[in-house]
Order: structure tokens, then C-alpha cells, then sequence
């Protein structure tokens, strides 16, 4: 179970640099009445997030209502990759707001009709159709769906398992989570579908062994016969740890699906609209799925998802059968199109590349200051720091959960911690910070881990 933050404020050192500032004690005092108003009214679910009260959010930084500032890490959670409140995104919303169209279900409209047009040029062969959705979750249903009809017309009834990858997410819905790889948030379910199958995903950290031959050995102990196989599913890179898989282990899986009429999906929900410094995650890989699922980073902003893959598959459902009430919201499309229009003319997947690299050098220098830092992953704007004990590969999650209070205290936003055992620091901030930020952020997790360790010796 994750830690839960305290709603006592807590006295914190003033913060005061170009990015960053604290003033209050932290969580602020005159916000603890709204955390309340929210712990009372919402599902002890929703608790997750350190005690701040978002306010405004512009570019890379985060303001609550008072005095406080912070680089944020988090980009929401993976959504605003052009930047937060960005004004080109703000103007096409409030200008499709007032054009008097705020809704079109499936009846057609000129703005869905760019954004689909917009998504299939700039997506490589063979994804070429798009459905357009609201969630994350709502795409994996959907990519599950297509692979189950593809799967079945190609190979009959037996051909319906759906293959991924041990501690992956993909939602929170029956399907998306059952294709999730976290036993422990399967639970509800309790009759699990058997053609839901989890092959260990090659993070060359948890899972040593990076090669093809793991997966099919994976499939033959769970006795799978390859042909029976109609989809296999993945995250372009795990979003608990930002693992990537190596990319000739990815080629070898492209050559596998093919060969087996089996589809591949990227969950690109994370990866996709520059985030892993490539316009699209699964360029890491020099490959292209026959089906991609994105969300979050689509709009920067507003709520939207969508399923692009290749025309024959997309086609498989007739006239009126694959829909949503809001596929494509007017409103949604606007804000789409504007952000897509940001990442590309300014070349953000480029930025997440340059950034990046400075971030990922940094972090990786922290690693060797702290034998707590088990690994350092990802790629782009987009880093996993696994917390271990050291000299060993023992998640520890309160360490942690501590480095991402301190961050928090000392101006740098991060949701909390996420992945194996709950003990990666996941770094993900918006696509448009600069160097001078970075480093200032990367001062900040440093000072954490200091102070975090050192008060894990004088506890232990
Ligand atoms: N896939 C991935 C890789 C995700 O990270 C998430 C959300 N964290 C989802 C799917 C589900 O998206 P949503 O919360 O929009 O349903």
C-alpha cells in the first residue's frame, strides 16, 4: 500500500532560486482546509499525490495559491509535453468554444476530421486510420478488441491470447488491467481471464536475461502455442520503472508477431508526442506496431485518447459498431491540434533529446554518489531512479517515498513514487525545460537524497 502524506503542515526551510520557491510550511496551512474538503468527498483512493494545491501551471512550473512555486517533474501525470497552460493551446480551446460547437459524438465535424487527418500524416506506415477516444484505459480495451477480432478471423476461436509484459500498466479498466502486469491491482477481478498471459519484460535490471529466446520460453511454460497467440501488448517503455526493452529484442518481437499473424501494440500513452526524444516511443526501437495507443501527451491538456494502426485492422468492426459519445470532442481536437502543432514547430522531441541527455548524465553521477541508486532508466525527458538497499536489489520504497517528500519541500514537483515494491523516483517533467532548470531540479534531488539517506542511517 502506498504511503499516505501527513496533512500536518511541516515546518520546511525557505526555497528561494530562479525556478523554485517555498514560503510556507508545507503542506500550506490556509490549503489544508481544501485537502480536506477533498479527503472527506473523494475515495481514499484518490490520496496518492503529495499535499500540494495546484493553483496555476505554466510551462515547466507549478504555483499554488500561496506563494509557493515549483519546477514540476510530473507534467500532470505524463500530459502536458508542450508545457502547461501554453497560450496557442488556450486560444483554440476558447476559440472552439465559442464557435457554438462543443460536442459532435460520431456526426462528423470539420475539427475531428483535421485532427485525424493531422495524426495519420505525421504517424509512420502502416498507421495510417485513427479512433479517437477519451482514456488510456479506453484504447487498450479497444487495441484488445481489434486484436481478438483480428486474431480470430485470421486463426479461429483459439487464437484470442493477448500477451504482455510482467510489471507493465496500462489502466485501470477489466480489460486494460487484467492486460496490466501488477498481480496485486488484479486482485478485484478474481476470476482472471486465462487468455490474459504475462511474459518478464527485459529491463536488463529485474530482468537480466534481455533476450528474444526469454519471451518465447516465457510462452512455452505458460503453454502457449505461438499460433494461438492474437496480440501482444506493451508499454513502448514501462512507465514504473522507465525500462526500455533493448531494440533487438523489439525487432525480434516485430519479426515474431509478423510471422505469426499475432498484432503488435505500443501502449504509447507515455511514450508518444516526443516524451522519449523521438516524436514516437517506439522510433527507440526501429520498428513500427501495427497498432499504437496514446493519450496524456495528445492535447497537453484536455482529455483525449486515440487508437491509430493499420486501415485493414481498423476497418474490422462495421458501420456504427466501434464508437464513443465523446470521440473526438470538438474542444478535445482543438486543444490536440494546437499542442501536436507546439511539439512540432518547436521541435520539442528534439529539446526531450537535448534535455534529456543532461538529465540522464546527472542522474547518473547521483548513482554513483549514492550506492542507494540501484539503476537509472529511461530516455528523453522521461527517468525511472530505482531505490534500493544498498548493495543489493531490494526495492526500498520508504527511502523513496522520503527523496519525493524532500523534492517536494524544496520546490521540485513529482508524484509519488511508482513501480517495483513503490521505490522508483519517476522524473518526467514537460518537454519545454531549459538546461538552467534542469540543473537547478537536479540540485534539488540531490540535496533529497542527502538529507534522505542521512536520516535513514541515524533511523537504522
Ligand atoms: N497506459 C499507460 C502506459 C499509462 O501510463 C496509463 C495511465 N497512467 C494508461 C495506459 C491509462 O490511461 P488513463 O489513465 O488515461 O486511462
Amino acid at each position: 500500500m502506498a504511503r499516505e502524506y501527513d496533512l500536518m503542515p511541516r515546518e520546511v526551510p525557505r526555497v528561494e532560486t530562479p525556478f523554485r520557491r517555498i514560503v510556507t510550511a508545507i503542506p500550506a496551512p490556509e490549503s489544508v482546509a481544501t485537502l480536506e474538503k477533498l479527503y472527506r468527498f473523494e475515495p481514499v483512493a484518490m490520496r496518492g499525490q503529495p499535499p500540494v494545491v495546484w493553483h496555476r501551471a505554466e510551462g515547466f512550473q507549478v504555483q499554488d495559491a500561496y506563494g509557493n512555486q515549483w519546477i514540476d517533474w510530473s507534467s500532470g501525470v505524463l500530459i502536458a509535453n508542450a508545457g502547461h497552460g501554453r497560450k496557442e493551446i488556450v486560444d483554440a480551446i476558447v476559440e472552439q468554444a465559442n464557435s457554438h460547437l462543443l460536442t459532435n459524438y460520431c456526426f462528423p465535424s470539420e475539427i475531428r476530421a483535421r485532427l485525424v487527418e493531422k495524426l495519420s500524416e505525421i504517424l509512420p506506415d502502416p498507421l495510417k486510420k485513427v479512433f479517437l477516444l477519451t482514456t488510456g484505459s479506453e484504447t487498450i480495451e479497444c487495441a484488445i478488441k481489434l486484436c481478438r477480432s483480428h486474431g480470430v478471423k485470421a486463426g479461429g476461436r483459439k487464437k484470442h491470447v493477448i500477451v504482455s509484459f510482467e510489471k507493465a500498466f496500462h489502466g485501470r479498466t477489466l480489460g486494460s488491467q487484467q492486460t496490466g502486469g501488477i498481480p496485486g491491482l488484479k486482485e478485484w477481478i478474481v476470476n482472471l481471464d486465462p487468455g490474459f498471459v504475462q511474459v518478464p519484460f527485459p529491463d536488463g535490471f529485474r530482468t537480466l536475461d534481455t533476450s528474444f529466446e526469454g519471451f518465447q520460453r516465457a510462452l512455452r511454460e505458460q503453454g502457449v502455442e505461438p499460433q494461438n497467440v492474437a496480440g501482444v501488448v506493451l508499454e513502448t517503455y514501462q512507465g514504473g520503472s522507465a525500462a526500455f526493452a533493448p531494440p533487438a529484442y523489439m525487432k525480434a518481437l516485430r519479426q515474431w508477431c509478423s510471422g505469426h499473424k499475432a498484432l503488435l501494440v505500443c501502449d504509447e500513452v507515455q511514450a508518444g508526442f516526443g516524451r522519449c526524444g523521438s516524436l514516437w516511443g517506439f522510433e527507440q526501437y526501429g520498428m513500427v506496431p501495427d497498432l499504437a495507443c496514446f493519450g496524456k501527451g495528445i492535447s497537453s491538456s484536455l482529455p483525449l485518447a486515440a487508437v491509430a494502426g493499420r486501415p485493414d485492422v481498423m476497418d474490422l468492426h462495421p458501420s456504427g459498431s466501434m464508437t464513443s459519445t465523446h470521440t473526438g470532442n470538438p474542444v478535445c481536437c482543438a486543444a490536440a491540434l494546437a499542442s501536436i502543432d507546439l511539439v512540432l514547430k518547436e521541435n520539442l522531441a528534439e529539446n526531450s533529446r537535448r534535455m534529456g541527455d543532461l538529465l540522464h548524465a546527472h542522474l547518473h553521477r547521483l548513482a554513483k554518489r549514492f550506492p542507494q541508486i540501484g539503476n537509472v532508466a529511461g530516455k528523453g525527458l522521461v527517468a525511472g531512479v530505482a531505490c534500493v538497499a544498498p548493495g543489493s536489489m531490494k526495492p526500498d520504497a520508504d527511502l523513496a517515498f522520503d527523496v519525493v517528500r524532500k523534492c517536494v519541500e524544496k520546490g521540485v514537483l513529482m508524484f509519488s513514487p511508482v513501480g517495483f515494491g513503490g521505490a522508483t523516483v519517476k522524473i518526467s517533467p514537460p518537454l519545454v525545460i531549459t538546461e538552467a532548470a534542469i540543473a537547478d531540479s537536479v540540485s534539488a534531488l540531490e540535496e533529497a537524497f542527502a538529507e534522505a539517506t542521512v536520516a535513514q542511517a541515524v533511523r537504522a
